[in-house]
């Protein structure tokens, strides 16, 4: 039994045999295929983006303001960030000392 795949191009109309891409135009025409790439695209991006989220909202904003193009703003942001990280590095450090009192 020959295995025969007729696809007929979204793009170009073009009827193309056992292809998952267009003879013609290039595009791709398979949709299970298609289907499957987009969904590994989503799943990347969904990485990405996670990755990014990982950095809290306040961090990433500071971040921003560091590259401000206005000198003022980058040092007030820098002089926030500082504070922050201090913050943060405290915070850390009482939920480690909760953490050991509870243990
Ligand atoms: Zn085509």
């Amino acid at each position: 039994m020959v295995n025969e795949t007729y696809r007929t191009c979204q793009t170009c109309g073009t009827v193309n045999l056992n292809r998952d891409y267009c003879q013609e135009c290039g595009e791709l025409i398979n949709l299970i295929l298609k289907r499957k790439l987009l969904r590994e695209k989503k799943e990347s991006d969904k990485l990405i983006l996670e990755k990014t989220k990982k950095k809290n909202g306040i961090t990433m904003f500071f971040e921003r303001a560091k590259e401000h193009e206005n000198l003022f703003i980058r040092y007030t942001a820098l002089f926030f960030y500082s504070i922050w990280v201090i913050v943060l590095a405290i915070g850390s450090f009482l939920a480690f000392l909760f953490g050991y009192i509870a243990a």
